[in-house]
């Protein structure tokens, strides 16, 4: 299941990437916290989370409550992206929604077996 979780939040990272405004940003990218810019700025969120992602990711023994933090929040991201857009979540064939309900069958997959142990 490692597997098929860090494909999916391989995909967020790049959509999530693909939607943050860099032309702004001096650090390009890189979250600096102790910069207020970076602190202050509208973006902090998104960028703190490709951050840690771009940490996180190679790192296959990521504990699994951070593995569902760092999901969870691309599943809000990305959930409140598309509805902003006016897909319909449900059924539509798009990339993006595609992704968000595969992405929350795996998180619910995930809460379960945690909750089994
Ligand atoms: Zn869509």
């Amino acid at each position: 299941m490692k597997y098929e979780v860090y494909k999916v939040l391989d995909y967020s990272r790049h959509f999530i990437g693909d939607l943050i405004e860099l032309h702004d940003c001096s650090h390009h990218g890189y979250f600096d916290k102790y910069d207020s810019l970076c602190v202050n700025c509208e973006q902090r969120f998104e960028c703190q989370w490709l951050n840690q992602d771009r940490n996180f990711l190679p790192d296959r023994n990521m504990p699994a409550s951070e593995v569902m933090k760092t999901l969870e929040f691309a599943i809000h991201y990305v959930d409140a992206w598309l509805s902003a857009q006016e897909h319909d979540l449900v059924v539509c064939r798009c990339e993006g929604c595609s992704w968000l309900r595969c992405a929350e069958c795996l998180f619910e997959q995930l809460r379960e077996s945690r909750l089994r142990g």
